[in-house]
């Protein structure tokens, strides 16, 4: 379901990112792992978290529950294959091909899956385009709902309570803190994932890139871009953080 957001308000900030850091600090004990590391000189321990899921790891292939290979694969996958690379690709690919970008708005899941991306059983992509007159941004308000296949894991402050509260309270602010400041009449939608609907934006192609390559146009496309966070960078400034 899509909400339209209305004009941003400008009651205080909340800077959400520094309370998504400080939310995740609060579940890795790092003061345990902070004294215990000084209680044995040079001596670093994992933290809390990661010894957790090393031990549910060991437990589940011991019990032939799951296969380390299998878990090596998977992992390989995020770190290497899986990620906004992928997403850059589509979108870069519309940008330069007419009929691929009206195959994309009209099927995300089909069109996607036309570059090899997908994976994603039962998951309805919906892909939404920006224009000089809309700007889309993506939230998942009850959990962490996210396009995988072609952005790789979500980052930590899109699974923050602020951001998931605040996209639809005052995206104009969100969007602000990101750096990305718009013009009062720019309708601003923002769109709730799901479980089974997932959205992912279409950033418009930067003025100034008529004469890149299709590879040298996906350099342009951020994560945050994807999400609507962001826009495309502009060429001159090419490299993606
Ligand atoms: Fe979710």
């Amino acid at each position: 379901m899509a909400r339209a957001g209305g004009p941003g308000t400008d009651t205080a900030r909340q800077d959400f990112l520094t309370a998504a850091a400080a939310a995740a600090g609060a579940t890795t004990a790092p003061d345990l792992a902070h004294a215990q590391a000084h209680d044995h000189g040079a001596q670093k321990l994992p933290s809390d978290v990661a010894l957790r899921v090393k031990s549910l790891e060991s437990l589940l292939i011991e019990k032939g529950i799951v296969d380390s290979a299998a878990l090596d694969a998977l992992v390989d996958a995020y770190e290497h294959e899986i990620g906004p690379h992928n997403g850059a690709r589509v979108v870069a690919r519309a940008w330069v091909d007419p009929a691929y970008k009206q195959r994309l708005l009209a099927d995300g899941t089909a069109a996607i899956a036309e570059l090899g991306y997908g994976g994603s059983n039962g998951v309805d992509v919906r892909v939404l385009e920006n224009t000089p007159r809309v700007h889309n941004l993506v939230v998942c308000t009850l959990c962490s709902c996210y396009i995988w296949a072609v952005l790789g894991l979500p980052p930590l402050w899109y699974k923050s309570p602020p951001y998931r509260s605040r996209a639809v309270i005052d995206p104009r602010g969100v969007l602000r803190e990101f750096g990305t400041v718009l013009p009062e009449d720019i309708e601003v939608r923002v769109w709730d994932s799901t479980a089974e609907q997932r959205y992912m934006v279409l950033p418009e192609r930067p003025t100034g890139s008529e004469a890149l390559s299709e590879e040298a146009l996906a350099a342009l496309v951020t994560r945050d871009a994807m999400i609507g966070v962001a826009k495309a960078m502009p060429p001159e400034t090419g490299i993606r953080s």
